[in-house]
Order: C-alpha cells, then structure tokens, then sequence
C-alpha cells in the first residue's frame, strides 16, 4: 500500500471545543462538567455552580445581562473580600429614600460582583460591617 492512499481527506480544522461559563467567563474545558439544569441562561463553570445558590446564579446572571462585566473581572489579588466591601461600602452614598435605597443595593451588588464578591459573601460582609 502507497503512503498516499492511507489518508486523502483533508485534514479537519481542529475547532476548541471551549464553553464560556455565563458568570465568570473562564473557559470551561471539554469533559469538565457543565451545569445547566433549570438555569434559564447559558452554562455555568463547577466552581461557580459550587458557590452559588441557583438563585443567585440567576440574579448574578440578569445583573451581567443589564449592566454589562462578568463576575470576578475586576478583581484585586491583594484585597481580601472583607476590604473589598468596605472599599464599596465607602464608595456608595447613603440612600435618601426607597426607591434609591433599591437602586444603591443593585448597584452595589453588581460592583461587588465584578470584584469577585458573591452575594452570600457581600450580604455577610455587609452584616459585618453594619454591627462594627
Ligand atoms: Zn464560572
């Protein structure tokens, strides 16, 4: 048998067969579990799947969807998740009446996700830092 005649196909263009989780946007690699069931989004990463409740996912999911970013994209190596809310905290004027007091929580909550802060994490820190 001739050398030529073992493989006349073209050769396959190797394609990356990576999903992006809908929360953090690390690449989820082939054969690393997916999690989808019941999310009404995209796919989720195992370590987020891990840390948040389905709830939250979802919330996390709508805040990305509305105001853009993805959890954990501004993320500081050297703040501890504690400074973290503190430094928002600080940022963040107090609300004047209601429908400010709704829109602050939103907002906050969004940044706290790009820092890498989960809502359990934020709404912890926050009880925290609320009795100092
Ligand atoms: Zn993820």
């Amino acid at each position: 048998m001739e050398i030529n005649s073992i493989n006349t196909e073209p050769t396959p263009h190797i394609t990356h067969d990576m999903v992006k989780c809908g929360i953090c946007r690390s690449e989820i690699k082939r054969g690393a579990s997916i999690y989808q069931e019941g999310l009404t989004f995209g796919v989720v990463c195992e370590k987020c799947y891990k840390n948040n409740s389905q709830q939250d996912l979802e919330l996390m999911a709508n805040l990305f969807l509305a105001y853009g970013g993805y959890f954990g994209k501004l993320k500081q190596k050297r703040f501890t998740v504690y400074k973290t809310i503190k430094n928002l905290m600080a940022k963040f004027q107090p609300a004047k009446d209601l429908d400010s007091l709704i829109e602050l929580n939103i907002k906050m909550m969004h940044q706290a996700l790009l820092y890498g802060v989960t809502p359990q994490e934020l709404i912890h820190g926050l009880k925290i830092l609320i009795n100092e």
